[in-house]
């Protein structure tokens, strides 16, 4: 285990992306592979430092390098102080338990403008003015210019993203604050994040550490997956051995035990599964679980449907499941009360949880956007990745898996894209707005899934 004394704005993106894999990284010391595009990038970083340097490029450096660096030159505000370079701060905002450290690319007091180099295989990685706006590399290096280089306001951060792929070229985006008020509130929401980091950084079990299953297929698959599901694995086994095993027959013994007086219990009779088959949905071969999935599916339409009856209809994101049988979701619950609950399910004979429904908002026309994100989130707006998590969890769960991503042979993000289509079928309210980025592991079944479904399909690329 590593000493942890100091954060930084990437390890506040990942702690706010996994807690898990943050820990992994930063506790555990796992180190993510070195790719070719983060080595390029570095390389045209060094370009870039050379040239506010020296005033001149480096002799040394690769073609496709100094071509990359070069098309994005005109962007960089002149004249620039090679001590303004590469800028290391440390900053510690008040009430954080450690200071926050980074390096800023470039800063220029003179204009209050902080630059952040970028390379990026295409435009449609770049943010958009409002995702820098809130992103904490955009608070905190304006924080820090304020604080420590005795920027005035308005102060403007601009990230330059030059392309490595196909035609050479460059953009930026650029937010600007015109006072601290403007920095305050995601300032504050920086340092809860870096408290929370600090009590996760005692913890010696990465099983205590939450993980996010959402994450785990980001930039091609999460680097620390195999460390993750050898823990994950570890824990069920012990589970299953021990304590859940005895939880679970000292429940079965007690249901027994209240039906005894009436005589033996009823016999169950197996009902047919209601709903289309997973094959009519989508064009492949039979599902394995199919049948699982539909009771299951069918269950959580049921359960959402009688809350949508009786619970008043709420704006803004819905929040996620899974639910409890009550309607609470099990994500609000405090720590240790889920299992308490559970325990009581177990003794009431119910032990069902079920999924999330998210509520209905047809202000605007229901849009896909696949690639692409609007430039305003409208109040029923979600991620591909979030609205997912529910059914992701609930196959893994039907095939015994502790990720959908471990199913054989490639077909978890085909279970959950037929979950989701049945769903849809059966009458499932759709988010009116839903983001999709391609390279989740479901996002190309589920887009092809759920694009009927939708009024508009925005698409980038
Ligand atoms: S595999 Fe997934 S849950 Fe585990 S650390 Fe990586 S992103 Fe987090």
């Amino acid at each position: 285990m590593k000493a942890w004394n100091h954060a930084s704005a990437s390890q506040v993106r990942t702690y706010r992306r996994c807690n898990r894999k943050w820990w992994y990284q930063y506790l555990y010391g796992l180190v993510a592979p070195s790719s070719p595009a983060a080595a390029l990038g570095s390389a045209v970083h060094k370009a870039l430092e050379t040239r506010i340097k020296t005033g001149a490029w480096p002799t040394d450096a690769k073609k496709d390098v100094l071509s990359i660096a070069k098309s994005g030159w005109d962007r960089v505000p002149m004249p620039n102080n090679p001590a303004n370079v590469e800028k290391r701060f440390s900053f510690q905002p008040e009430g954080s338990p450690v200071p926050i450290i980074g390096f800023i690319d470039l800063v220029c007091p003179d204009t209050s403008t902080i630059i952040d180099h970028k390379t990026t295989s295409s435009p449609r990685w770049m943010k958009m003015p409002e995702e820098l706006r809130a992103d904490p590399q955009g608070v905190i290096y304006s924080s820090v210019a304020e604080k420590l280089f005795d920027f005035s306001y308005p102060i403007t951060f601009r990230h330059i993203y030059y392309m490595t792929k196909g035609k050479r070229g460059s953009a930026a985006t650029s937010v600007t604050f015109f006072g601290p008020t403007e920095l305050v509130p995601g300032l504050e929401r920086i340092v809860e994040t870096v408290k929370a980091m600090a009590i996760d950084a005692k913890k010696t079990d990465p099983l205590r550490v939450e993980a996010n299953d959402a994450a785990c297929g980001d930039y091609g698959g999460c680097p620390f997956k195999d460390t993750c599901y050898n823990h994950r694995e570890k824990e069920n086994k012990i589970m299953s051995l021990d304590a859940f095993s005895a939880l679970l027959a000292k429940g079965k013994k007690e249901v027994v035990a209240i039906n005894s007086p009436e005589g033996p219990p009823p016999a169950v009779v197996e009902e047919e599964p209601k709903g289309k088959p997973l094959v009519e949905v989508l064009t492949d071969d039979a599902i394995p679980g199919a049948d699982a999935l539909i009771q299951r599916m069918d269950e959580a339409d049921q359960v959402a449907h009688e809350r949508s009856e009786t619970t008043p209809k709420k704006r803004g994101r819905p929040a996620k499941g899974p639910f409890l049988p009550d309607g609470r979701p099990v994500a609000k619950l405090k720590k240790g009360e889920l299992v308490s609950i559970l325990s009581a399910m177990l003794e009431g004979g119910d032990m069902t949880i079920h999924l999330a429904k998210p509520e209905p908002d047809y202000l605007i026309a229901p849009t896909l956007y696949i690639g692409c994100i609007p430039r305003r989130l409208g109040p029923g707006a979600i991620y591909l990745d979030d609205f997912l998590l529910p059914y992701q969890k609930a196959v893994a769960d039907d095939e015994g898996q502790a990720h959908f991503l471990a199913i054989d042979f490639g077909k978890g993000p085909k279970l959950v894209a037929a979950a989701v289509a049945l769903a849809a079928a059966n009458g499932l309210a759709l988010p009116s707005e839903l983001i999709a980025d391609r390279h989740s592991p479901c996002a190309n079944a589920v887009i092809q899934a759920l694009a009927p479904h939708y009024a508009v399909v925005e698409r980038l690329g």
